[in-house]
């Protein structure tokens, strides 16, 4: 059998991702012998591309959007995490098993801790309750954090979000903004990018001050007006493309077995991103 060297993500479209420089720039920097690429999975062809990427022994591979939920039928294995959070975004061929895991919200805590901010009894806000902010809501309330309430559009899915960290993790989650200031504010919608670029999921900034830590889950682009805005009013702010270079160091580590350092994300940022 072919050496397996071979590493790749997938998703629909998949032509913007970062992953294959962003990997290869891993391999390059810890001498290992692994080429990532991207390729691109249609929706209708998830199951085949998936047999494929197993009969030709890739090593591993990185599930993006829209697939992250629909892999799961077609592992032999699902990590406890990726099964809590309901997603994969790293699959690992071991011996022939495929094994999903989520490297998401653990990435994002780590590019929090990267900038130094401390999770530890802070009061914390997220904004949104799609696919992102379900994972995030669920490691916060699992680490020694004072409060976190998360509020939605819909108010329905916030509150689904509230039931579901509760019974995973026993921690209360408040639906309502019921502070004056929050230590974390951490934007999950999708308000910021695209057609709603010019738009903010905080219109009051009075929640922000110096001491605030502002978060944004968007990448592109770099400062949304919601970092800008509060920025302006002394915030520290963080946007996605931490959480997008933690994700991918943990996977990189799942797949080769390789401990590459955290600080390689410097060089990451630099070198492969022009920040
Ligand atoms: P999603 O499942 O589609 O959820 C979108 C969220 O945005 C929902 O809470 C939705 O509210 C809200 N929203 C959309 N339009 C809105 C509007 N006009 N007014 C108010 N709220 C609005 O998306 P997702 O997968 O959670 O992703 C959310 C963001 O995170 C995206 O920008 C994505 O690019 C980013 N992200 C970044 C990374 C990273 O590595 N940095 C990883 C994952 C995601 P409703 O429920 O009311 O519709």
């Amino acid at each position: 059998m072919e050496k397996m060297n071979k590493l790749a993500v997938i998703g629909y479209p998949i032509s913007h991702s970062f992953s294959p420089l962003m990997h290869n720039y891993i391999s390059k920097q810890m001498n290992a012998p692994y080429i990532y690429e991207a390729i691109e999975v249609a929706p209708e062809n998830l199951k085949d591309a998936v047999g494929k990427l197993k009969s030709e022994n890739f090593c591993g591979f990185n599930v993006t959007a829209p697939h992250k939920i629909e892999i799961m039928n077609y592992l032999d294995e699902i990590s406890l995490e990726a099964k809590r959070y309901n997603a994969v975004n790293t699959v690992v061929n071991r011996d022939g098993r495929l094994v999903g895991y989520n490297t998401d919200a653990e990435g994002f805590y780590m590019s929090l801790k990267y900038r130094g901010v401390d999770v530890d009894g802070a009061n914390v806000l997220i904004l949104g309750a799609g696919g992102a902010a379900r994972p995030v809501a669920l490691n916060l309330a699992e680490r020694n954090i004072a409060s976190l309430a998360l509020v939605n559009r819909t108010k329905e899915k916030a509150e689904y979000i509230r039931d579901y960290v509760l019974e995973c993790s026993g921690y209360a989650i408040d639906t309502e903004i019921l502070k004056d200031r929050y230590d974390i504010i951490i934007n999950c919608t999708s308000l910021g990018m695209g057609d709603n670029k010019d738009k903010t999921p905080l219109c009051d900034l009075s929640l922000v001050d110096e001491s605030t830590t502002v978060c944004d889950m968007i990448y592109n682009p770099a400062k949304t007006v919601l970092l800008a805005d509060c920025e302006k009013k002394g915030a520290k702010i963080i946007n996605g493309l931490g959480m997008l270079i933690f994700q991918g160091i943990l996977a990189y580590r799942i797949f080769t077995g390789i401990n590459v350092p955290d600080s390689i994300a410097d060089g990451i940022e630099k070198e492969v991103l022009g920040v």
